[in-house]
């Protein structure tokens, strides 16, 4: 089994993320954060709205799901956000031109063809039209189940469609928005103005995203529904890149805070820049199935409020009253995925260490090292037996720490397995009562990284975990 397979296996076993309408089979592309998950997922959130909001002149938005349809005309979406897809008229499945063929280069790679898995990847860089796909495809001999029989490639807009009122017609049509990003420029004014912020300044935003993905793969990474936590920064034109060395840094800096290895992630500067933006920087950590993209930093000039302007004919300036000058602001944008960042963060907790266990033989640890913050659970309190006065003791710390702390009370089986299962989902702190602490009140604090126990005074637990946490 692969390292992914375990993770994926110890997520739904431990309810951290289930398989969307399981019951039914499953929906594709479509998961649900279980108890566990859900607590994870609300920690990388409220940690990086703490890292981006909470300062001067970053102010917050919570912006509806469905807008006027106007918006995705205006951002280019309803005319150009597709991806280019082809079809095996033999096995009768649907690919991501551009995909399979970063995969067949990812192949070749394995295999020790590196030059030409490097000449693939050039090619590609170079893709100006969609039959630029098709002959690619043919000319590396690319097949699916053994044929070569592809349809040409086609665009498909990701957009999902569903209408507004009670009658499906195209003049009722909206969308369920791709990006959280639109709903910060139509707002731009409106924030401006309310919040009396001055440039340079920024609006972030929390929310659900839907794309109709041709391939929705590799558990979280790839999903139809999905969590984007982004930021647009406000400046004025000539100060961008200033701008931009300052948010990728930060944000490089927020990953790290939280404890990802630095040698798992990198960053991935893009040649090719659409149309609108001068610079872009991808940050892609390092999946089991290898690099990919878990957040985007990019500078998109003045492309969304200039055409949010043209569209709405609503004046989107700045006016600078001190420099009497007036300009539409440009915008450096930073895009991380939420359940990307989930995962990666999972990904990066996940390791397996071999213990010497309570009974002196050797035993497989299974532990989800996360940074204390986005532990899902902090502190487990257990009674070491259920009798003697403990769980009494037990039950009165848990339910007094529980106020402060995301906290478990556990008091079944044996003491290690107890830690056990608290290691398996990350809990940085177990704290056991036993015969000494009826005679003395003291607990033993056991750290879940080092394994290491420690004695303390029952009064001072609070004050113990607060530094740690
Ligand atoms: P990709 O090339 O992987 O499809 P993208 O370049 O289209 O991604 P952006 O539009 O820049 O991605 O979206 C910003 C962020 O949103 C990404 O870095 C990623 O974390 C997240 N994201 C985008 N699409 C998905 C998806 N289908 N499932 C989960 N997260 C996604």
């Amino acid at each position: 089994m692969t390292k992914m397979d375990d993770i994926i296996s110890l997520s739904k076993r431990k309810g951290f993320v289930f398989q969307s309408s399981e019951i039914y089979t499953g929906l594709n592309g479509c998961w649900d954060y279980g108890p566990l998950g859900v607590e994870l997922l609300k920690n990388v959130k409220d940690s990086w709205w703490r890292s981006m909001t909470y300062r001067e002149n970053v102010v917050g938005l919570d912006a509806s799901i469905l807008m006027h349809p106007k918006v995705w005309e205006a951002s280019g979406h309803t005319a150009q956000f597709s991806d280019p897809m082809i079809d095996n008229k033999f096995s009768k499945k649907r690919f991501r031109a551009d995909v399979l063929l970063e995969e067949h280069a990812h192949k070749l790679r394995k295999k020790g063809k590196g030059q030409k898995a490097n000449e693939l990847e050039e090619k590609l860089a170079s893709i100006k039209e969609n039959s630029d796909y098709y002959d690619l495809i043919m000319e590396y001999g690319i097949k699916d189940e053994g044929s070569d029989d592809w349809t040409d490639v086609k665009n498909f807009n990701l957009m999902f469609k569903t209408f507004v009122g009670s009658v499906e017609e195209a003049s009722n049509t909206v969308y369920l928005r791709p990006e959280t990003a639109q709903g910060i420029f139509v707002n731009f004014k409106n924030v401006m103005e309310s919040a009396r912020q001055k440039i340079p300044f920024g609006i972030a935003q929390i929310g659900k995203a839907f794309r109709n993905e041709i391939n929705t793969r590799n558990f979280l990474f790839r999903t139809r529904e999905f969590e984007q936590m982004e930021m647009q920064y406000f400046v004025k034109p000539g100060t961008e890149m200033e701008a931009f060395d300052y948010w990728l840094e930060q944000r490089l800096d927020w990953y790290k805070s939280l404890g990802m290895k630095e040698s798992k992630l990198r960053i991935k500067t893009h040649d090719k820049l659409a149309h609108y933006a001068n610079r872009a920087v991808d940050i892609e950590y390092e999946f089991p199935f290898g690099w990919g993209e878990i957040e985007g930093i990019h500078s998109r000039t003045d492309f969304d409020l200039s055409r949010h302007q043209e569209f709405s004919g609503k004046k989107l300036e700045y006016v600078d009253t001190v420099n009497k000058e007036r300009y539409v602001p440009f915008v450096i944008e930073t895009s991380a995925g939420a359940s990307r960042g989930f995962m990666a963060f999972l990904v990066d907790a996940y390791d397996e260490e071999t213990i010497t266990n309570e009974k002196g033989k050797s035993d497989l640890r299974k532990v989800l090292r996360f940074s204390p913050k986005l532990s899902p659970v902090k502190v487990a309190v257990f009674p070491l037996v259920n009798k003697d006065g403990m769980p009494r003791i037990a039950k009165e710390i848990y339910q007094d720490i529980q106020q402060h702390f995301a906290c478990e009370y556990d008091h079944a089986g044996a003491i290690g397995r107890r830690y056990r299962r608290q290691d398996e989902i990350g809990t940085p702190f177990c704290i056991t009562v036993d015969g000494e602490s009826v005679e003395n009140k003291t607990v033993t604090i056991r750290a879940r990284d080092s394994m290491e126990q420690v004695r303390i005074p029952i009064s001072e637990i609070k004050s113990y975990l607060i530094e740690r946490l």
